[in-house]
């Protein structure tokens, strides 16, 4: 029991999510020894969902492995090739049943978007009841403390992510990329969005007209509305913030310029003929940039604030790229000769 108390404490020192799956199945690893453990996340939008592996450990291993954050969704497992998973979440209770090689406990994890999944433990015998309790509580533990990260770290109103987290995904992002890179020949790459990271910038159009027009309250609810067309434009992988105001920020893994700027024109497409209660239409503003290597999250929102201010300035209800500005000439690149620079 005072493991199992350390092991806790452990658990809830941590604030990084993935670190906190790791954390979990390998103290659900260490107290029952069991021959597999893992935590897997429903992800894709509805209809078209499948299981994202986020941490698992077999009894022979060290370390947990896990899908990479970018796989591509055709590639992991469809919802229904995983039935068990399926009946424990809608039950809202942990099934357990016995295959040609291990018996299986599947516990259901509930929580936003995203987070919902299971944590399936496989062992030589069942579960006991006593044990399933045990680990019952650990996940009600687990789950209380992701509500709690998810209360600081999310948007009241939208739900989506708030400014606060920003940074620190920025920095894991370009981290990962770069790792990525030096693991080229890994064959995961195959089954991972390859690419680089984009960072777009998103303001409503003229909103403080529907605020004068309608009041805040409506406005209110055209916020939350255009966060859930976010969430139905982009990939699971792509990190969606509402940094305050009417201003939205994606942070996403794309092969191309033309990648971003397709997924950034659904959105635009989706919100113009989206018809808002009371208020009607409404239109947003997009500018966008790539990330580079070395790049602060203040350069990069730099660069792609003034593809916002561009589109603002020539019509708006648009997409534009930074880059793609600079190259025709509409805009100045400032930044573009800063490393030859010489400042002393
Ligand atoms: P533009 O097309 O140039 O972006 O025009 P705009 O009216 O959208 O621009 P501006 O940035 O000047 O106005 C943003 C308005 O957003 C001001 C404020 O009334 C409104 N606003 C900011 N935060 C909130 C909020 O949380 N709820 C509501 N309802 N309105 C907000
Ligand atoms: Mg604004
Ligand atoms: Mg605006």
């Amino acid at each position: 029991m005072p493991e199992l108390v350390h092991k806790l404490a452990d658990l809830t020192a941590l604030r990084d999510r993935d670190a906190l799956d790791m954390a979990l199945v390998r103290a659900i690893n260490e107290l029952l020894l069991p021959q597999t453990v893992a935590i897997c996340r429903v992800v894709g939008e509805d209809g078209q969902e499948h299981w994202l592996t986020c941490a698992q450990l077999h009894a022979h291993q060290l370390t947990p492995t896990f899908d990479s954050a970018w796989s591509k969704l055709d590639w992991l497992p469809r919802l229904s090739e995983h039935p068990l998973r399926v009946q424990a979440l809608a039950a809202r209770q942990l099934v357990q049943t016995r295959n040609a090689h291990a018996c299986l406990t599947i516990f259901p994890l509930t929580g936003n978007p995203g987070s919902i999944g299971v944590l399936e433990i496989g062992s030589d015998e069942p579960l006991s009841k006593e044990t399933c309790r045990l680990v019952s509580g650990v996940l009600r533990l687990y789950l209380n403390f992701q509500s709690v990260l998810d209360y600081g770290e999310r948007d009241a109103l939208t739900d989506l992510l708030n400014r606060k987290t920003f940074d620190g995904a920025f920095l894991k992002a370009t981290l990962e990329q770069s790792l990525a890179v030096k693991t080229a020949q890994d064959d995961r790459r195959d089954i991972t969005c390859t690419g680089s990271y984009w960072l777009a910038m998103i303001d409503i159009d003229h909103f403080k007209r529907v605020n004068d027009n309608f009041g805040h309250l409506i406005g209110d609810e055209v916020l939350l509305l255009l966060a859930q067309l976010m969430r139905a434009s982009f990939r699971f992988h792509d990190q969606l913030y509402r940094f305050g105001g009417e201003e939205f920020v994606v942070l996403m893994r794309c092969n191309s310029e033309l990648e971003a700027a397709s997924a950034l024109e659904r959105l635009r497409v989706a919100t113009e003929t989206h018809l808002f209660p009371q208020v009607g239409c409404i239109t947003i503003s997009t500018g966008f940039s790539e990330i580079k290597p070395g790049d602060t999250p203040s350069g990069a929102f730099e660069r792609a604030d003034k593809a916002v201010y561009y589109a603002k300035a020539h019509g708006r209800n648009q997409v534009c790229s930074y880059a793609a500005l600079v190259a025709s000439g509409e805009l100045i690149d400032h930044t573009a000769n800063m490393g030859d620079m010489e400042l002393f």
